[in-house]
């Protein structure tokens, strides 16, 4: 990983506000994101935000108990993720432009403004993004625009470690 600076970090500044744009279409009651997706050349080749599967009401399980799940259903997050709608699209439009290519994502606070990411940790995403060739991943750390190669972002993402977990859920206490 790498933080980015000068002319690269303005050219990632631009694709993060396209994100930021598509994350104010996201529907899911738990938070707003945003993922572009942007091949070796430059060229914006797949969009996403979060929202609930198919985008139906049925499926909607924003205010559903994390923990109420059994251990064996991994994933406990309620909408198809920015990320994953992003590289489904990517897939579906433009499956020989993906190697090389580089993600950016971004969520927003409640008020609409970029909310700084912290650590990875969703390995459903830094799975796919490593197996369809994407190469590299962006996020907006407080430390400034970080890249990461995929296979590191996956490494990290399964390396997240619980006493990141626990201060993030003591924070998230009333
Ligand atoms: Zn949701
Ligand atoms: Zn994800």
């Amino acid at each position: 990983m790498r933080i980015i600076k000068e002319e690269e970090a303005e050219l990632a500044k631009k694709y993060l506000a396209i994100a930021a744009e598509t994350a104010k279409q996201a529907t899911c009651a738990r938070s707003r994101c945003g993922a572009v997706i942007v091949s070796e050349r430059g060229c914006i080749i797949g969009e996403g935000f979060n929202s609930p599967p198919g985008g139906l009401k049925s499926q909607r399980r924003c205010r559903c108990e994390k923990n109420g799940y059994h251990i064996k259903v991994t994933d406990k997050t309620c909408c198809v993720h920015a990320e994953q709608r992003a590289m489904i699209q990517v897939l579906r439009t433009h499956p020989e432009s993906l190697a090389g290519s580089t993600l950016y994502f971004v969520r927003l606070d409640e008020d609409g403004k970029l909310h700084y990411s912290g650590a990875p940790y969703c390995t459903i995403c830094s799975k796919m993004a490593l197996d369809i060739g994407i190469k590299y991943f962006v996020l907006w750390h407080k430390e400034g625009i970080t890249v990461y190669d995929t296979e590191e972002y996956n490494d990290k993402s399964y390396a997240y470690t619980d006493a990141y977990r626990i201060i993030s859920l003591q924070t998230t206490r009333p």
